[in-house]
């Protein structure tokens, strides 16, 4: 499984012992990588691509987000099973409606996706239509396990969607709020929840802050104040703290995905952690 580590874990008790183990230790799932690494830039290491060699569902995010790693990835593996194009490779990104898909695709602009953002997992509802679409891809991978599978999403969405009513109230005093990311991965979160993006630590995407540009963001925000500073756990916080100390606003680590703080072990802690952390600096 890559870049979705969230969704592992709500569907590892799944299958378990039920589809053909993945990986030799006899745990079906496999997660490989961690919200402490940029899902940018992960190194295509030996070790993963043995296992994707024997994997017979890979999860990714999509719209080129891993474009910098996954191809090399399944190349080196040679395995058809989950090869683009193949029931076992799912992009997660394919089955939610897509924010900033750019009119010109103009590479000079910084890490451009042709697709549109494909930080897609931080808006809550995006996570209900992904399972969906999981959920039957994985009936149609392993049909003879398609009672557990539906069973076990109905069981998830139905707690999913009472946890979103509950994640709906309590986001309510954040709308409207003015926002600096460091990089564009909240821009669905922040379209979830109505608050406003004042700007990014990145002059461009992808590309890292510069002196430059931070003094530039800073007088912008002297007319334009916003309220706090936000990064993910695979960004160092130093260009958020000194924006921080300069405009006299709070800097917040989001938990970005499952893994991210310590509050985020799983789907429902990664948005209760997200939208306790804001509401934090809200008061
Ligand atoms: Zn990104």
């Amino acid at each position: 499984m890559l870049h979705y580590p969230q969704l592992l874990l709500r569907f590892r008790q799944r299958r378990r012992s039920t589809y053909s183990p993945a990986s030799r230790n006899g745990a079906p799932w496999h997660r490989s990588t961690t919200a402490l690494q940029d899902p940018h830039r992960i190194e295509a290491r030996p070790s993963l691509i043995a296992r994707i060699r024997s994997t017979d569902l890979l999860i990714c995010s999509g719209s080129e987000l891993e474009i910098g790693w996954i191809p090399l990835l399944l190349t080196q593996s040679g395995n058809p099973r989950v090869q683009l194009g193949a029931p076992g490779y799912f992009e997660a990104s394919q089955y939610v409606v897509k924010l900033e898909i750019p009119k010109v695709i103009d590479r000079s602009l910084g890490d451009i996706h042709p697709g549109g953002n494909p930080h897609v997992h931080t808006d809550p509802r995006n996570i209900a239509r992904i399972a969906q679409a999981l959920e039957e891809r994985m009936v149609q991978i392993d049909p003879a396990n398609a009672e557990s599978y539906r069973s076990r999403a109905k069981s998830f969405l139905e707690r999913w969607q009472a946890a979103l009513a509950r994640w709906e109230q309590q986001a309510a005093p954040l709308k409207g709020m003015p926002i600096v990311v460091y990089h564009k991965d909240f821009s669905y979160f922040i379209n979830w929840a109505g608050m406003r993006e004042a700007g990014s630590l990145e002059p461009k995407p992808g590309l890292p802050p510069t002196p430059a540009h931070l003094a530039d963001l800073l007088d912008r925000m002297k007319i334009q104040p916003a309220k706090v500073i936000v990064y993910s756990p695979y960004n160092s916080p130093q260009a958020a703290e000194f924006l921080s100390s300069r405009a006299n606003i709070p800097t917040v680590m989001m938990p970005f995905t499952v893994g991210g703080t310590d509050k985020a072990k799983d789907l429902f802690g990664l948005f209760d952690d997200t939208i306790g952390r804001l509401l934090a600096t809200a008061k």
